[in-house]
């Protein structure tokens, strides 16, 4: 593909658009993504918003008041609001402007690695560390911990699972040693929907003095809206940072992540100076960033409620019964009960089912690590006859096997 010297028109230019969009997936038949079609008001206010960079917020102060506004109705979902008011900075109990400390980021990958180096820069300026400063975290964290171990000149370590997925906490307790700074737990586990024991985990960081930041990319959109929400965010005390995807099950736009924090220290430390922006000082990891994501966000948050997430995430979890109830008619366990809106499925030889469920009938399904097992994430783009589909799909190709 060549830059042409003189300019294609708009109609050659669209034309070809229509063409290659064909290729990408509409999500129908899509079992295996986190991600959804967005909110229809998302998608009218990230147009609204298009232009907005909140990498120079002097210039767009509209758009940097609805990340605020944002950041605050996170902070609320994830209970920093009663935290808050127990602090000595807010004598009111409701925290104003300012008080609930976070930004909005490109997703989950860039809120973990800023809430690791965050950890990393207060633990360098507070403890002696002698050695490489590590982490622990558990064995079925997202991949973008390889990224963070990569690049972050910290060791990664990984600690087991119980027999029900979650973080082992005799396995992180044994993995803590003097250069240790901090613990991570998950929210929703990528490959399984688990939560790990966050307050066992709050009782080790607190016990050890580590910060604690939870991945709840994917689960902070849905624990939250369950029947029986288990404590996941700052209601637990040892809880230092949270990520949270509004573009997962938030139902906003590509790219909308977040990442909150319990004090204004862990803001301060990510802060470089800005000489030639509006602004004096920046705390993000990306310079330029989307103000139509925090638009986006806004719009869907304020449009839905907390009524409409609720509903949706009781949509998801039917769709999840529904699917199990029906693999264990055709004889397959899940891994374990579903907590959320995704399912790890015992079957025969799953990498063969997979491929098989793609070639002859179009479903898009996942394979998880360990052990290897049907991965689902059962979205709102599924529908009640898509999954009757795909259990008779998976009846005809597994009886074949
Ligand atoms: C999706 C996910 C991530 C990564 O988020 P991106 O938005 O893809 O960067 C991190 N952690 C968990 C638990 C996830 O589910």
């Amino acid at each position: 593909m060549h830059m042409n010297e003189k300019g294609l028109s708009e109609k050659e230019i669209f034309s070809y658009l229509e063409h290659v969009k064909s290729e990408d997936t509409d999500y129908y038949k899509v079992l295996s993504s986190m991600c959804t079609r967005p909110h229809k008001i998302a998608v009218e206010a990230h147009r609204m918003f298009i232009e907005a960079n909140l990498g120079d917020l002097g210039l767009f102060a509209g758009a940097h008041r609805l990340e605020r506004e944002v950041v605050m109705m996170l902070g609320e979902l994830l209970h920093a609001q009663s935290v808050n008011a127990q602090s000595a900075e807010t004598p009111s109990g409701r925290p104003g402007e300012g008080s609930i400390y976070g930004y909005l980021t490109t997703g989950g990958t860039e809120s973990n690695i800023q809430a690791v180096r965050g950890m990393k820069n207060l633990a360098t300026a507070g403890k002696k560390i002698v050695g490489t400063p590590n982490i622990v975290i558990p064995e079925s964290a997202h991949f973008s911990f390889d990224k963070v171990a990569n690049m972050m000149g910290i060791e990664v370590k990984r600690a087991l699972l119980d027999s029900e997925f979650k973080v082992d906490i005799v396995s992180v307790k044994s993995l803590i040693d003097a250069n240790t700074i901090g613990l991570v737990g998950i929210a929703g586990t990528t490959e399984f929907g688990q939560i790990d024991p966050i307050e066992k985990l709050s009782k080790l960081a607190l016990d050890n003095e580590l910060f604690l930041h939870i991945d709840a990319a994917f689960g902070g959109f849905v624990i939250p809206f369950l029947e029986n929400p288990q404590p996941f965010d700052f209601k637990v005390p040892g809880v230092t940072s949270i990520a949270i995807d509004p573009h997962k099950m938030g139902l906003s736009t590509i790219p909308s992540g977040a990442l909150l924090f319990r004090s204004p220290s862990f803001l301060d430390s990510l802060r470089v100076s800005t000489p030639y922006l509006t602004t004096k000082a920046q705390f993000t990891l990306t310079g330029t960033r989307s103000g139509a994501s925090a638009a986006a966000t806004y719009a869907v948050m304020k449009h839905l409620g907390r009524e409409g997430y609720r509903k949706n995430v009781q949509y998801c979890m039917q769709l999840t019964e529904k699917l199990v109830k029906g693999a264990r008619k055709l004889g397959f366990e899940p891994l374990i009960e579903p907590i959320m809106n995704v399912v790890a499925l015992r079957v025969p030889n799953p990498d063969l089912v997979r491929e098989q469920l793609l070639k002859r009938f179009g479903w898009n399904v996942s394979i998880t690590r360990n052990p290897r097992s049907l991965r689902l994430v059962l979205m709102p783009h599924n529908t009640a006859r898509d999954i009757e589909e795909f259990l008779q799909d998976l009846k005809k190709i597994t009886a074949e096997i």
